[in-house]
Order: C-alpha cells, then sequence, then structure tokens
C-alpha cells in the first residue's frame, strides 16, 4: 500500500494557529506579493483595490444622483437658497 505524505499549507497551518492572514511567498493572479485572508484565501491586496473601486463607483452614483436631483428641483431649490438668502439679509446673521 503506497502511503501519502500530507503536506502542510501555510493556510493550513495559519488556520491551526488561529490567524487571520497568512503570506505564501507566491504572487496571486494579479502579481501581488501580498498576505491572503484565511477565511477565503483572497489577497490582501486585492481586497483593497476592489473595496477602493466599490467606493469610487458609489461616489459616481451619488453625483450622478444629485445632478439628476438638482436637475428636477431646480425650482424648488432656487426657491429655498432664495428664502435663506433673505433671512441672513434681514437677520444678519
Ligand atoms: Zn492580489
Amino acid at each position: 500500500m503506497k502511503t501519502y505524505k500530507i503536506i502542510d499549507s501555510p493556510r493550513q497551518r495559519a488556520l491551526r494557529a488561529g490567524d487571520v492572514r497568512y503570506y505564501t511567498g507566491m504572487p496571486c493572479t494579479n502579481g501581488h506579493y501580498a498576505e491572503r485572508y484565511t477565511k477565503d484565501t483572497h489577497c490582501v491586496e486585492c481586497d483593497r483595490q476592489r473595496s477602493k473601486l466599490r467606493e469610487c463607483h458609489k461616489l459616481e452614483k451619488v453625483k450622478a444622483y444629485r445632478k439628476a436631483y438638482r436637475k428636477t428641483h431646480r425650482t424648488q431649490m432656487n426657491e429655498t437658497a432664495r428664502r435663506r438668502k433673505a433671512v441672513v439679509r434681514n437677520e444678519g446673521i
């Protein structure tokens, strides 16, 4: 009967030690030499870049929403600004 030696991977060692991240010494598919998360084996640097990108997309969505809102509520916003200016002028705030 043939016996196989079980290779202890860095992730298995990290899991046993209770570490959140581990290092393989190998680049990820995007070429980062970075640590990986133990729970899902994702590259830390790739995750960081993905979350940055997500924030940018969120910001673009907010900008687009505000632009559309300004377009549809132009008269209402102008009226509000006029009232605020009048209050400041009258009360000298
Ligand atoms: Zn990566």
